[in-house]
Formats: C-alpha cells, structure tokens, sequence
C-alpha cells in the first residue's frame, strides 16, 4: 500500500514537472511565421484584419485567434499554442482557417 502511494506520488510530481516545463518551452516557442508552409495552408494571418477574404470567404470580422477553441493561452495572452501548428505559438490577434469560435 505505502510502495504504491509513493509511486502515485512520484508519477504526479512528473506529470506536474513536465506539464510546467511545457507550459515554459511553449512560452519561449517560436512564433508562427505567415511563411511557414502550414500558415500557408491554412491561410494564417499575424493580423487577422489582414486574411485574404476573397480567398477565405468563411473569416467574419470580429473572429481571432484569442477567441477561438483552438487557443491554448488566455484571452490576454498576446501569443499561445495553438494544436495545428505544434511547438510553435500563433498571435491572439491572428486568424486561420481552422477557426473555430469558442464556446
Ligand atoms: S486554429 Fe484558431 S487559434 Fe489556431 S491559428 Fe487558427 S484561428 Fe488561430
């Protein structure tokens, strides 16, 4: 029983230990240029105000990166994570076409 808390234990200190150096390596990821091929493919803008309309006719005004599901900071976050391009941190002000308005 004591052998099986201490293991419980020592799994819960590492699961917390490599969520906060997560937390950390992403807080110091680099930013998502508009140039990657991914941003590319996803019509990703730094700006959102600056999304190719003709070409992403589904960008309303008023939609970003800080208010979609997908963005892993808060909304006074300038930069986060975001999953569709891993290790690497969007702008709260961006915008793709894999937005999706969080609930
Ligand atoms: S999925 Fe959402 S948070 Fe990620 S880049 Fe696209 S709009 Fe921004």
């Amino acid at each position: 029983m004591k052998s099986s808390r201490r293991t419980f234990l020592i799994t819960s200190l590492g699961v917390a230990s490599t969520f906060a150096l997560s937390r950390q390596a992403l807080a110091d990821a680099p930013k998502v240029a508009e140039t990657d091929p991914t941003a590319q493919a996803l019509g990703y803008k730094e700006d959102a105000s600056k999304v190719d309309k003709a070409k992403f006719a589904k960008y309303a005004a008023g939609q970003d990166c800080g208010n979609c599901s997908f963005f892993q900071g808060k909304a006074t976050d300038a930069y986060a994570g975001c999953p569709m391009f891993a290790g690497k941190q969007v702008a709260s002000k961006g915008w793709c076409s894999a937005y999706n308005k969080k609930a």
